[in-house]
């Protein structure tokens, strides 16, 4: 092979771990998918952020989900936006649904694009993507059932 066949690996860029998405991360390192849940009016939330958008009180808690949604709606990613994704596409970009209301874009892990359905049920699973200095990082990633 010559110099110019070679591909330089380029690693998956990983979530910064830091605050409260260090800790949401943090969770799915130790296997369980959980969100903020406000303590006032019991509104689960997700991205991670230091206010209820329901009733605007700093009061919350980390609770974990039950790990069931649906795939609320997806799009086929047919040219890498990162090198590290060159050789995945075309791949699903999937928004889930959680049973607590909250949505997620992740991927449906076991399910080429083009059976993907709208509606269809789904459950966790993690995949390890690598590690940073704050340890190993696991994505919340989706499989069929
Ligand atoms: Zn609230």
């Amino acid at each position: 092979m010559t110099d110019a066949g070679k591909k330089k690996a380029v690693g998956l860029p990983l979530p910064l771990m830091q605050g409260l998405h260090g800790e949401f991360y943090g969770h799915c390192a130790a296997g369980r998918l959980s969100f903020q849940r406000c303590s006032d009016c019991g509104r689960w939330r997700h991205v991670p952020r230091e206010i209820c958008p329901a009733c605007s009180s700093w009061n919350w808690s980390w609770e974990q989900s039950s790990g069931r949604g649906t795939v609320y709606t997806y799009t086929i990613a047919e040219r890498p936006m990162h090198p590290a994704f060159a050789e995945r596409c075309p791949y699903a970009v999937v928004v889930v649904e959680m049973e607590e209301g909250v949505r997620l874009l992740s991927r449906v892990v076991d399910c080429p694009p083009s059976e993907l359905e709208i509606g269809a049920a789904v459950k966790v699973d993690f995949e390890d993507v690598g590690s940073t200095a704050a340890g190993k990082v696991l994505l919340p990633v989706f499989r069929r059932g």
